[in-house]
């Protein structure tokens, strides 16, 4: 077992770390106060080559494997959760699904673009009435010719007034006997007549992230834009969460990294008592949970995407990394607050910011009561990876760099 990592995963993290510290740490306040995206965030990650980082060379991206983009995520969201976000749905849920589902001609036209930055990609699978139980969304799609005509409406949707392409799922087989057989999954241009968009506002965190609606009212989309097979489209909902999930994993213990620095610094330099409060054992138990939490949340996602590397399926493991990490990330802004006294509870310092970021987390891609269904479910030997049509193939660089 090798835990090192290679030179080009320390050169991705100090990438990330070179470019938040100079271009993001300056003005994350003033955009989270005034929630608003900062306007060259999105376009800086393109042009870093952030947003195709694990995307094969010939599909535009940069060919790097899962364990670069774990470790792209967390640097991300040690800075803010809304650049981690916009991995999430890009990468995560678009790019990475059309990689793993998508046919040749779709990659070429939607992949190349989306993994170079000259687009962005999001996730549409949400509906106001409905999130967790996927296979009941109402979103529907009737073919008509060469052609779907969709109608419904999606909400919550990171990135969904900013994003070109989106990975959409809705609903093509009413009558078919199985919910999860119902669905088929599509890649939309979202600038086509039929769509319109906003935003939604007075979300608790991630203000300077962009998250919205998008509502369907015939909205043709041609048969060709249709991934993998009608009604495949749970399975391929699953295998975008399978990558998102990642994703929101390993960004999150950059929130409890990005805690445990900030406590650290704020309890050597504060004093009571006569001495600085690092120096108080109730201090140093925050301190030491945040420490070790760290490592868990770190070890968790990287062996998710060693497993990622070696191209066998880890729903179990991204499972345990996802509900572990946002957690965790969740506990350490919280104790983060408490180490800075009434400071913390001001925005003067980060971890407010961190504890309101955090919490979204535990909600989004599929929430900590899905996850532990999912985990009971395995360890009860109630559900077992199935083999699936399309498997994302292993980490090869001799492929993934030519
Ligand atoms: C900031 C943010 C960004 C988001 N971005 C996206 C995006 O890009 N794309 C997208 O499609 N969606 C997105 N979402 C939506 C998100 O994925 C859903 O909110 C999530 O799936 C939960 O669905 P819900 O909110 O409808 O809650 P519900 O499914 O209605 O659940 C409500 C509560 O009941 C619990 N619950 C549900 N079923 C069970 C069960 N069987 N057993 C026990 N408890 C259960 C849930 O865990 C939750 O606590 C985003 C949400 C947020 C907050």
């Amino acid at each position: 077992m090798d835990f090192s990592l290679t030179e080009e995963h320390l050169m991705t993290e100090r990438m990330v770390q070179n470019f938040t510290q100079k271009e993001i740490l300056p003005v994350i306040k003033e955009y989270d106060r005034k929630q608003e995206p900062i306007p060259f965030a999105l376009q800086r990650l393109g042009e870093l080559g952030i947003l195709g980082i694990c995307i094969p060379v010939r599909y535009g991206g940069q060919g790097m494997d899962f364990i670069s983009l774990g470790l792209a995520c967390e640097g991300l969201e040690a800075a803010d959760t809304s650049l981690r976000v916009a991995m999430s749905v890009h990468v995560g849920l678009c790019a990475l699904t059309l990689l793993q589902w998508g046919s040749e001609e779709q990659k070429q036209k939607y992949l190349v673009p989306l993994a170079s930055g000259q687009k962005l990609g999001c996730g549409v699978f949400t509906e106001p009435g409905m999130g967790s139980d996927v296979a009941s969304m109402s979103t529907s799609a009737k073919r008509d010719g060469d052609f779907y005509i969709l109608n419904g409406e999606k909400m919550w949707i990171s990135l969904a007034s900013k994003a070109d392409y989106a990975m959409v799922t809705v609903r093509t087989n009413p009558g078919a006997a199985r919910p999860s057989n119902r669905l088929s999954t599509f890649i939309v241009d979202l600038n086509m007549p039929g769509i319109t968009r906003g935003d939604i506002h007075g979300k608790l965190g991630v203000r300077a992230g962009s998250t919205g609606w998008i509502n369907f009212q015939d909205a043709r989309v041609p048969v060709e834009n249709r991934i993998g097979e009608e009604g495949e489209g749970f399975k391929i909902t699953m295998s975008a969460f399978d990558h998102g999930r990642y994703t929101v994993a390993s960004g999150a213990a950059g929130i409890v990294r990005a805690a445990l620095e900030a406590s650290v610094r704020y309890a050597k330099e504060r004093t009571s008592f006569g001495k600085p409060i690092a120096e108080h054992q109730l201090i140093q138990e925050k301190i030491a949970r945040m420490s070790q939490d760290y490592e868990i949340a770190r070890l968790l996602y990287l062996r998710a995407g060693w497993l990622k590397n070696q191209g066998v399926r880890n729903t179990l493991e991204t499972s345990f990394a996802k509900k572990f990490a946002t957690e965790a990330s969740f506990r350490a802004a919280d104790d983060a607050i408490q180490i800075h006294g009434a400071y913390g509870y001001s925005d003067e310092y980060d971890v407010e910011r961190y504890l309101r970021n955090a919490r979204g987390a535990i909600i989004y891609e599929g929430s900590s009561e899905i996850q532990t269904l999912i985990q009971a479910g395995y360890a009860l030997g109630e559900r077992q990876e199935k083999p699936l049509r399309c498997e994302m193939p292993a980490y090869d660089p001799d492929y993934w760099q030519s």
